[in-house]
């Protein structure tokens, strides 16, 4: 790829990461938390988008005990790149996928009997222990043992000669609304199967449950580490969890005026000749559509140029969209535009993005496309 001269990427829209933020962040986060519960750094899906090898960079200088991931890529990503903290894989993983955990060190979760046998088997072959961790699955029926069938085989796995059963961990249904009954039954039944753990002498090293709403709102959820992802990114899960002074967003998604265009009245705009000008208008022609993730709206949303909000207008098109900017007369093309973060006085947040297409920030972060060159700004911190 070629590499532009300034701290711009030659193509004129791109995704912003400011590194220095995702620190204080963790800084922050540090501050608030109990001393002694560790964090573990949720970076799948490149860390919502972000660039997963770079905030598991500033994840581990701020201290973090560990990173997770979804996919074997993703751990294997990390590896590559020499990112030597302990890597936990949320999910199942067939054996193949097995073999290689052993040979880089990525734990993963087992949680049926077979399956441990085996892969105790595997480890003892290339005569390593290999770690794990047991889900237990309390509500939210996705992945690992049911609550009321998980003694014994925590039982079986803990006694299995190749490997070391690190961590137990349970997952939350809904942990950042303001209804928490279900999440409360959640931490009894995870707290019965720690409790029958104890009573028969079993001991790991890592209870977790927490993901960014159950840190925030549930403390007695916390035990010895939250696994959290959307916090340090500078993100609430919702509107109604607990906030933090001083969190602000990682990403910023910028764009420069590609061309101005006067209208006159009955001009149509855009495919589908969805919007129509009932007045000359100027309108702003911004080099970015919905095949870079921005959602495939028509005649709704906002984007800023020098501060001001302009309204999208007509249908947003694969690789360009256009907005009104007959309020906003000193635009001129390559003029910047922020799609989503703060221009002067104002600012576009993925909610309201998330709001455009009816869904919610995780799957706007996760949305934004790979052809949007990330800029990262201050990554020697
Ligand atoms: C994605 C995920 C998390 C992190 O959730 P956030 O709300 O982003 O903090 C934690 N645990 C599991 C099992 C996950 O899949």
């Amino acid at each position: 790829m070629y590499k532009s001269q300034s701290k711009h990427p030659l193509r004129p829209a791109w995704v912003e990461i400011n590194l220095r933020q995702l620190w204080r962040n963790f800084q922050i986060i540090n501050i608030d938390k109990p001393a002694n519960l560790q964090i573990l750094s949720v970076i799948k899906d490149q860390a919502y988008g972000h660039g997963s090898v770079q905030v598991a960079r500033v994840a581990e200088q701020s201290g973090a005990t560990y990173l997770a991931v979804a996919t074997i890529d993703e751990a294997l990503e990390l590896r590559q790149h020499d990112v030597t903290s302990p890597i936990l894989i949320f999910g199942e993983r067939h054996e193949e996928e097995l073999k290689v955990c052993i040979d880089e060190n990525i734990t993963c979760l087992v949680n049926n009997v077979s399956k441990a046998e085996k892969y105790s088997r595997m480890a003892k072959s290339a005569g390593k222990k290999a770690l794990v961790h047991i889900e237990v699955d309390t509500g939210l029926s996705r992945y690992g043992v049911r609550w009321s069938e998980a003694l014994p085989v925590i039982e079986a796995i803990a006694g299995l000669d190749h490997l070391v059963l690190e961590g137990v961990m349970s997952h939350f249904a809904m942990s950042d609304e303001l209804d928490k009954s279900f999440a409360v039954l959640q931490i009894e039944r995870f707290q019965q199967v720690l409790n029958s753990m104890t009573n028969r002498g079993i001991r790991v090293k890592y209870r977790h449950m927490c993901n960014t709403g159950g840190y925030l709102d549930l403390p007695q959820a916390h035990f010895d580490l939250v696994r959290i992802g959307i916090l340090p990114l500078g993100i609430y899960p919702s509107q109604v969890c607990r906030r933090i002074a001083g969190l602000q967003p990682v990403m910023s998604v910028k764009a420069k005026v590609a061309a101005v265009r006067d209208l006159e009245a009955g001009d149509f705009v855009g495919y589908g000749m969805r919007y129509r000008a009932s007045t000359p208008r100027r309108i702003a022609v911004i080099p970015l559509g919905f095949g870079d993730g921005y959602p495939r709206v028509r005649n709704q949303g906002h984007v800023l140029i020098h501060g001001k909000r302009a309204p999208v207008i007509g249908g947003l098109a694969m690789d360009a969209m256009m907005v009104d900017v007959t309020a906003i007369p000193e635009t001129r093309v390559w003029d910047e535009v922020v799609l989503m973060g703060v221009q002067g006085q104002e600012e576009i947040d993925v909610h309201e993005i998330a709001q455009l297409k009816g869904s919610v920030s995780y799957d706007i972060l996760t949305s934004w496309s790979w052809r949007l060159p990330r800029v990262y700004l201050n990554s020697n911190l």
